[in-house]
């Protein structure tokens, strides 16, 4: 079975440009991927999707329809999709010999997708059909400051939480900045707080009694430092693909064939 890979993160992290390295990637290694676009509102693709959810929903005429702005049409057009996600699934299931990677972009508001129900319909439809996993970009040059890096820290939490999918904290554009810092912070809470300190902005023993909360949350994760750009790290990043999609099959699929 092809493990599906949905790649997630906020608006401008290197999402798509990110799915465009791993489309490079696996073609170029001569590993089998499928494409999915799940963004109604990009202009153009750097990559060719198999399947394009612009292909199905016109996003302008479901504003103007609907009388909507523009997150509204994104979250109806999602909506509308959620309905027929079942036919997604079908097809990659009929080529699920052929394949080893179901690559998935989502919407550039990353709310879109982590806080709808369609979002959480085409999850679950995946999740509870093949091993997934969900690779959570973060924009490494803006994360260096430890308030960022916190809040970017705790809504990663809040996707492991409500996906109780295996995460693999993505941290894109290490040609820019190196991810180092973050290591660092995750693995010594001494090195995070004394990088607080010298944030003299943000001083707050609540950030301190977060950061040993998170130290736990760590523990639970893979980190890999990438650039879509030029393509560092994307051995490191399918390798820990790979460490998640067999976490996935010990205690996520354990759990759902528990319950039902
Ligand atoms: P999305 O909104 O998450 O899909 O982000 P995009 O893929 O559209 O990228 C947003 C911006 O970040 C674009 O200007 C990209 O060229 C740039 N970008 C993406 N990945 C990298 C990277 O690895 N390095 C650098 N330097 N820029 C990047
Ligand atoms: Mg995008």
């Amino acid at each position: 079975k092809p493990v599906i890979i949905l790649v997630i993160g906020m608006a401008g992290t290197g999402k798509t440009t990110f799915m465009h390295r791993l489309v490079c990637h696996t073609q170029a290694s001569n590993m089998r991927g499928y494409v999915l676009n799940l963004d109604p509102a990009v202009m153009t693709l750097p990559f060719g999707a198999n399947i394009d959810i612009r292909d199905t929903v016109r996003y302008k005429e479901v504003m103007k329809e609907y009388g909507l702005g523009p997150n509204g049409g994104i979250l109806t057009s999602l909506n509308l999709f959620s309905t027929k996600f079942d036919e997604v699934i079908s097809v990659i299931e009929r080529r699920a010999d052929q394949l080893d990677y179901v690559l998935v972009d989502t919407p550039g508001q990353i709310e879109i997708f982590t806080w709808s129900a369609s979002g959480a319909i085409i999850t679950e439809a995946f999740a509870s059909t093949f091993p997934t996993v969900v690779a959570y970009v973060i924009d490494t040059p803006r994360s260096t400051s430890p308030v960022t890096f916190m809040s970017n820290m705790l809504y990663a939490c809040s996707i492991l939480y409500k996906t109780r999918l295996p995460l693999v904290l993505t941290f894109n554009k290490v040609d820019v900045a190196k991810h180092e810092f973050a290591l660092e912070w995750m693995e010594d809470f001494e090195a995070f707080q004394t990088a607080l300190d010298s944030d003299s902005s943000y001083t707050s023993t609540f950030t301190r009694s977060l950061s040993l909360v998170l130290d736990e949350f760590y523990k639970n994760l893979r980190s890999v430092g990438v650039s879509a750009v030029s393509g560092a790290g994307v051995n490191a990043f399918f390798e820990a693909i790979e460490a998640s999609a067999k976490e996935y099959m010990e205690s996520y699929r354990a759990d759902l064939d528990k319950r039902i």
